[in-house]
């Protein structure tokens, strides 16, 4: 815990990764689990992490990188938090985030831009970009990020680390602020798939407080890991979709080096195709949107954070608490959320977006006839530089093509890196989609990719 504070210390100037150190507060509970010893009921005993500020923790401000929650400190911790406390880690930290998860390249935080520690002129994705940063600039062992279209594995990719999303239902949602309820998971960003195995067998599980949390078993995703013997007869799927123009050719030639690495190893390539692909930014960011605007009606003023003094009536109070609290980004989706919830469109998009979301899903349930995994380039590009792509929201909502249906089909994936491009330097992420609910063999296959 020292050692990653000092670190803390000398790199946080550089990459403004956090909105929250507790400093004293971790070294003392470091020192109260050293003088209670190791214990086989803590597997995470000691090990500083770091958690999105999206996430409830205790003693911590909450802010969800949102001038709205500035001040908001939560009475209690989200079930992720409170099962990595149980399992003996010690939060150090709060991560910097896109306001409400929203957006991909961590700018959109009312707060501070963090800057991706291999190039720091560029982003480190987003929206869980500081949980990337943090990982990546050895701050800490593990982080906690969320992903609702991409937003664990995408600065995963791009900050060069590991990152998974597992399948909807697996990780309780309970004290995470919503954004995307149906789309929303919780899982962790670190510097191999042992340890996200090791994190995810922690932070799994059903919880009565989070009814879409499944009431499965949780495997010790750790012991199912078995290096490269895993791919042996595996069929890997690359979806046409995925591996062609637009495509940057450095990101192309990492993924297909790693794949070619699988089938040296004994798995197979099978050509498959996800045709609707194509639907999938329109069918999320309206979903996306609409729970938007509807979860984020809670902010009002009234129950927590900001509130307006100046207002003459209640009315007004409200439209200027929001108005103040709430960044661009966010009222663009609130306003579009409404929209296409409104009587009169709800039938044009809200109900037509529902039912392609189910062609979508159907897209995978026919591709996992023909294969058993199916991989894929994160993003297409590497990571971008600060300030190119954030007046531009459309062309942002673009470096989302190839997460987002996973999420809108529930399915968990993982983002792998496999290398750094030729003549960039930067990481390049392998996105690697399992099967609903086999987080085990998903891992064991990237564990065999490592
Ligand atoms: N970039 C996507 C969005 O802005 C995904 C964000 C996320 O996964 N939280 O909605």
């Amino acid at each position: 815990t020292r050692a990653c504070l000092a670190r803390i210390e000398t790199t946080e100037p550089k990459i403004d990764a956090l909105l929250s150190v507790q400093g004293e507060a971790s070294l003392a509970r470091a020192r109260a689990l050293d003088a209670e010893g190791p214990d086989a009921r803590k597997p995470l005993w000691g090990v500083p992490v770091v958690v999105k500020d999206v996430l409830c923790a205790t003693n911590t401000p909450t802010t969800c990188g949102s001038k709205i929650l500035e001040n908001f400190v939560p009475p209690y911790d989200a079930t992720a938090v409170a099962k990595l406390k149980d399992a003996g880690a010690v939060i150090i930290g709060k991560a910097n985030m896109d306001e409400f998860a929203m957006g991909s390249s961590t700018e959109n935080s009312a707060f501070k831009v963090t800057r991706n520690p291999w190039d720091v002129s560029r982003v480190p994705g987003g929206s869980s970009g500081g949980s990337g940063a943090t990982v990546a600039a050895r701050q800490c062992f593990a982080a906690l990020g969320t992903d609702t279209g991409g937003s664990i594995r995408l600065p995963a990719a791009f900050c060069g680390c590991v990152g998974l999303k597992p399948s909807y239902g697996r990780v309780s949602r309970f004290g995470m602020v919503a954004y995307g309820s149906s789309l929303d998971q919780i899982g962790p960003l670190t510097r191999s798939v042992e340890d996200a195995a090791q994190v995810l067998s922690v932070i799994a599980g059903h919880d009565p407080r989070d009814s879409t949390s499944v009431d499965a078993p949780v495997p010790g995703y750790a012991a199912a890991l078995k290096g490269p013997d895993a791919l042996k007869g595996v069929r890997i799927g690359l979806p046409r979709e995925f591996w062609g123009a637009g495509v940057n050719p450095e990101v192309l030639a990492s993924c297909r080096a790693a794949v070619d690495a699988a089938v040296s190893a004994g798995a197979e390539v099978v050509d498959i195709s996800l045709p609707h692909t194509d639907y999938a930014i329109a069918t999320y960011y309206i979903i996306a949107m609409a729970e938007a605007s509807s979860n984020l009606a809670r902010f009002d003023g009234v129950r927590y954070g900001l509130r307006d003094k100046d207002a003459s009536e209640l009315i007004d109070m409200y439209k200027r608490s929001r108005t103040r609290g709430f960044g661009d980004e966010v009222q663009r989706r609130i306003i579009i959320g409404t929209y296409v919830l409104s009587s009169g469109y709800y039938d044009a998009y809200y109900r037509k977006a529902a039912q392609v979301r189910r062609l979508i899903r159907r897209d995978f349930e026919q591709a996992y006839e023909k294969c058993d995994l199916i991989c894929g380039p994160t993003c297409p590009t590497p990571a971008f530089p600060i300030g190119g792509v954030v007046d531009d929201p459309l062309t942002m909502y673009l470096m989302d093509i190839f997460t987002i249906s996973l999420n809108l089909a529930g399915l968990p994936g993982l983002s792998l890196p496999v290398g750094l491009g030729k003549d960039t330097g930067l990481p390049v992420g392998l996105q690697m989609f399992g099967q609903y609910f086999k987080e085990d063999r998903l891992l064991a296959a990237a564990h065999g990719l490592e």
